[in-house]
C-alpha cells in the first residue's frame, strides 16, 4: 500500500505511525508513506491556504485551487483509480469492514483539513469519498490519519506476528473480543476464570465465545443486533 497525505503539517509524518510493528513494517517495505505540504501549493507571497467562509461565522475554510493543485501533484504516479480521502467530522464513520475492503487499495490519498475545514466545491468537484473517525471533533486530519493508517497496516500480511489474532479480535463478524487475562492467575484476591486454566481447548473457546456474546450485548447492542442479523442471514 502506498498512502499520499495532504496536509499543512507533514512534520507530523510517520510520527506515532514510525513506532512498533508499523514502524517495522515501514521499515520493511511493506507499505510508503508521502506526506505533502499543500501549503506548498499557496500561489500568494504569503503562502496563504484558507480564507473566511462565505456567509459569514467563526473561523477560516481551506481554499478550493490550493488543494486541487496539491491534489494533482499526489495524484502523480498514482493510477487514475486510486482511492481519495478525505478526514472530516462529517463524513461517513468508518469500521473495521471499510478498512478490510480498504486494504485491497493499492494507493490511497488522504486529505487532512484543518481551521474550520475545506471548502465543499473541491470535496464534489473531484468525488472525494469523505470519512470520519467517530463522533467528536478533532483540530486536524492528521491524527485521524494516523488511525485510518494504523488499521490498515496491522491487516497487511505479514504485518501483525500472529495472524490468528485477527480472527478473534473485535469486530470480526461484529462481536466483541472476549475478555483477556495474564499471570499471576491471582491478582489482588481476584481470579482468572477458572476454565481457562483447564487446557481444555473446547470449553475456553465456548467460554470465550459465551464472554464475547455477552459482552457485546451489554456494551455494543448495535452491534449486537448486526451479528443476529449475519447470523440469521447465514442460516
Ligand atoms: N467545522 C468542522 C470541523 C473542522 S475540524 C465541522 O464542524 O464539521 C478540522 C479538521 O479536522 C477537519 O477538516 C477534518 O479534517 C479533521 N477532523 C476533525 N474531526 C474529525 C473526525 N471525527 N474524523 C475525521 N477527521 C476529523
Amino acid at each position: 500500500m502506498k498512502f499520499k497525505i495532504l496536509t499543512l503539517f507533514p512534520e507530523m509524518f510517520p510520527g506515532p505511525i514510525n513506532h512498533s510493528i508499523t514502524g517495522k513494517a515501514l521499515r520493511k517495505k511493506k507499505f510508503q508513506l508521502e506526506a505533502i505540504n499543500i501549503r506548498d501549493f499557496s500561489i500568494n507571497k504569503a503562502k496563504t491556504v484558507d480564507d473566511t467562509p462565505f456567509g459569514g461565522g467563526a473561523g477560516m475554510i481551506m481554499k478550493p485551487e490550493i488543494l486541487q493543485n496539491a491534489l494533482t501533484f499526489a495524484k502523480k504516479g498514482f493510477k487514475k483509480n486510486c482511492k481519495i480521502l478525505s478526514l472530516s467530522p462529517s463524513g461517513k464513520k468508518i469500521t473495521q469492514n471499510f478498512i478490510k475492503n480498504l486494504v485491497s487499495s493499492k494507493e490511497i490519498i488522504l486529505i487532512c483539513g484543518r481551521y474550520e475545514g475545506i471548502d465543499q466545491r473541491f470535496i464534489d468537484y473531484n468525488e472525494i469519498e469523505e470519512i470520519s473517525v467517530g463522533d467528536y471533533v478533532l483540530s486536524g486530519g492528521e491524527i485521524a490519519s494516523f488511525i485510518l493508517i494504523d488499521a490498515c497496516v496491522r491487516l497487511i500480511p505479514e504485518v501483525l506476528g500472529n495472524s490468528k489474532s485477527l480472527s478473534s479480535e473485535s469486530f470480526h463478524d461484529y462481536l466483541l473480543e472476549y475478555s483477556q487475562y495474564t499471570k499471576p492467575s491471582i491478582w489482588n484476591k481476584l481470579k482468572v476464570p477458572e476454565v481457562l486454566l483447564t487446557g481444555n481447548h473446547k470449553k475456553i473457546s465456548d467460554w470465550r465465545l459465551n464472554n464475547s456474546l455477552e459482552k457485546t450485548k451489554k456494551i455494543r447492542p448495535d452491534l449486537y443486533k448486526l451479528f443476529v442479523k449475519e447470523k440469521k442471514r447465514k442460516l
